[in-house]
């Protein structure tokens, strides 16, 4: 009657047993110790790398590293062949005048090369000390024609 209750008989007392044992034998065969599962869990989390998409992402870089590269030279070519004067022979710069210096600026509508005076120009911190590192910056040689522009206007 007790054993109704419960619901198992003999048998299944053996076949639970004999799993038992087996899942026993099984586990330690294999043994799964935590690092095991720690690698198995790392495993799993891992995000997957699709090499294609790798490939391809790495091909796209040195393709627009090699168009930046191509417009800069392109456009010192162009700044170098400019004239920086319209087609009548007028100097063509436009000048900016908002510099705490007082001193103009001058840029090309036609090859935007940016013509700066004399000037400061702070660097990146020194990276032992963080102090400031300020240096001038020379006149550009195309400078005269911004003096130019300036006396005209
Ligand atoms: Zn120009």
């Amino acid at each position: 009657m007790a054993q109704e209750q419960e619901g198992l008989t003999s048998k299944d007392l053996a076949l639970v047993k004999a799993f038992a044992q087996s899942f026993a034998e099984t586990s330690s065969k294999d043994k799964i110790t935590p690092d095991v599962i720690k690698a198995i869990i790392e495993a799993a989390n891992k995000p997957y790398v699709d090499p294609d998409a790798v490939a391809r992402d790495r091909r796209e870089r040195e393709k627009s590293r090699r168009d930046f590269q191509e417009a800069q030279r392109v456009t010192a070519l162009q700044q170098k062949n400019c004239p920086h004067k319209h087609k009548d022979g007028q100097n063509a710069l436009n000048l900016q005048h908002n510099f705490p210096d007082g001193q103009a600026r001058g840029i090309c509508p036609l090859c935007f090369i940016y013509i700066q005076p004399a000037h400061w120009e702070f660097m990146a911190p020194d990276p032992v000390t963080g102090a400031e590192r300020p240096h001038t910056v020379p006149e550009h040689p195309l400078y005269f024609m911004v003096r130019e522009k300036e006396v005209m206007s």
